[in-house]
């Protein structure tokens, strides 16, 4: 089994800020400096996987391949039941490329049009990937409701349209660590810190 120690310097493969900056503060405390697949300067592959854990082992494996360093990715997404699980892996195509996610929650909202069932969750697929080729992935979910308008501006991407189950805030309302401590991102990643660090 791999593992990651204190001190090592790992590879985000993405070249989203939103999560540099979520694993940043994530990773911060056990030690491990992250640097970002942009600041290396390394290409995005094509993510043409049917599943976030396939999408997220190809980012992963060509971040280490061509760093040579052990590479974390995410691949997440929002899911909405009224859409047949849409946008899911699709998330971040829908805001197209200048990234306009008010227009890709908008979309969301006209086609869910007066649907009954508000019911939603984030996916992350989280993969960690070493130079010779070997990968652990991990899921984290978290299930919660559409809401319209769009409330906070305190995220990023879906988060102003997402209630999680049981909180009166918005992922786009909450603060990180509020964030933090439901977010499928986390869940993923409190399994690789288990995997990692025992
Ligand atoms: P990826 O970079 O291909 O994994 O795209 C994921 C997309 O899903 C992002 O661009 C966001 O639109 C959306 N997404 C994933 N995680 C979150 C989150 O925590 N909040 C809001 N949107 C998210």
């Amino acid at each position: 089994m791999r593992t990651l120690s204190q001190g090592q310097q790992v590879v985000l493969a993405s070249h989203n800020a939103g999560k540099l900056r979520e694993f940043a503060a994530l990773l911060g405390p056990v030690g491990i400096k992250l640097v970002s697949a942009a600041a290396l300067g390394l290409p995005e592959p094509e993510e043409d996987a049917a599943d976030f854990a396939g999408n997220a082992r190809i980012k992963a494996v060509a971040a280490a391949t061509a760093s040579g360093l052990a590479a974390l990715s995410d691949d997440s997404g929002f899911c909405v039941a009224g859409l047949g699980g849409a946008p899911g892996v699709h998330s971040a195509r829908w805001a197209g490329p200048s990234k306009d996610f008010a227009g890709a929650m908008e979309q969301v909202h006209q086609r869910l049009g007066d649907t009954v069932d508000r019911r939603a969750w984030f996916v992350a697929a989280l993969c960690l990937a070493w130079p010779d080729g070997h990968t652990a992935t991990f899921l984290g979910r978290t299930d919660g409701a559409v809401v319209w308008p769009p409330r906070g501006d305190k995220g990023f991407g879906y988060d102003p349209m997402f209630l999680p189950g049981g909180t009166q805030a918005t992922f786009g309302e909450m603060d990180p660590d509020a964030k933090h401590a439901v977010s499928h991102r986390a869940r993923a990643f409190v399994q690789v810190l288990a995997f990692c660090l025992g």
